[in-house]
């Protein structure tokens, strides 16, 4: 990714603004009670909002323009894509001209098929393949996690515009730029970087609070694509999972999977089984993250199974 102007941004008052202002948004969103009951929707910038899933849920974001909205993934269960749309036109009653597809996980991607007026949805080249290819174990995937009858009604909504490395999009004033950085929580994960605003949508290559779900993931690829993610000087990071925050919540995930990966490797060269290590793991660092207790094991075993090929 080439270097963007607004990475040597000197103006130490615009900074410390900018600091205070995400500051007083993460305050904000701490002190509102509402954000228990129901996903949020945050104003990060002018025209930049994002959608905080509840409890550790996938999150969106959107960006109104002058030529209409820009939706930053559509959630998966209806009733929050619909939530989602809902929400945006409380905002804006101008029409939603572009959908981007972070990755392809349902809890992201299933809620295209609400936002079809789109121009164009967009995603990387994998986003759109793993859909069509893995479309069958996805489908039984999410119904796991959100029960039997989640997809009633479903069809499945491609990405319609894919790229490999970069994209920068422009619409109605404002630029996104789209960069596919290395594999990581899958292999075709984007981040949405918007330049002027210096806010990053990091999709779920970026979790706070919360154990990333390495079900697809690529660890060791995961952590350099974190270094190259440190690139972008962001003022807000917007995680797939969990609330916003600044730069820490980068180093403190990829930390996480080196601890992890350490501490697989360590049960390993003490001989012990996939299933023992299952059963004794354990990161007591990360016991306040939400999921600690259903997907350490989970996560230890994707570690084992890139370690060892078995
Ligand atoms: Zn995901």
């Amino acid at each position: 990714m080439k270097a963007s102007p607004f990475m040597k941004d000197s103006a130490i008052l615009g900074y410390m603004f900018k600091r205070l202002s995400l500051i007083f948004f993460i305050f904000s969103f701490l002190i509102n009670p509402a954000n228990a009951a129901e996903p949020e929707v945050i104003k990060l910038a002018d025209g930049v909002y994002g959608f905080i899933g509840k409890q550790g849920a996938a999150n969106s974001g959107f960006v109104v323009t002058n030529e209409g909205v820009v939706v930053i993934d559509a959630q998966g269960p209806k009733d929050l894509a619909l939530l989602l749309k809902k929400k945006i036109h409380e905002i804006t009653d101008k029409p939603i001209v572009y959908v981007i597809n972070t990755h392809y996980h349902g809890d992201h991607t299933y809620g295209n098929q609400y936002f079809k007026e789109a121009k164009e949805i967009i995603s990387h080249e994998n986003t759109q393949k793993n859909l069509i290819e893995k479309d069958k174990q996805h489908r039984e995937q999410f119904k796991k996690f959100f029960g039997e009858n989640a997809l009633e009604g479903f069809e499945l909504t491609l990405p319609t515009k894919t790229f490999k490395d970069t994209l920068t999009l422009r619409a109605g004033g404002k630029t996104m730029e789209l960069a596919y950085l290395g594999r990581g929580h899958t292999d075709g994960d984007i981040i949405v970087y918007l330049p002027i605003e210096r806010i990053m949508f990091g999709g779920d290559l970026l979790y706070k609070d919360r154990l990333p779900w390495l079900g697809d993931a690529y660890i060791s690829d995961w952590i350099e694509t974190l270094k190259a993610l440190k690139n972008f000087d962001a003022g807000i990071y917007m995680p797939g999972h969990g609330n916003i925050g600044n730069i820490d919540m980068l180093f403190a995930l990829q930390q996480y999977l080196v601890d992890l990966e350490l501490e697989v490797k360590k049960h390993i060269e003490k001989g012990k089984t996939i299933d023992e290590i299952k059963k004794e793991i354990t990161l007591p660092k990360y016991k306040n993250w939400l999921k600690y207790k259903e997907w350490l094991p989970l996560n230890a075993e994707r570690v084992y199974k890139e370690i060892t090929g078995k």
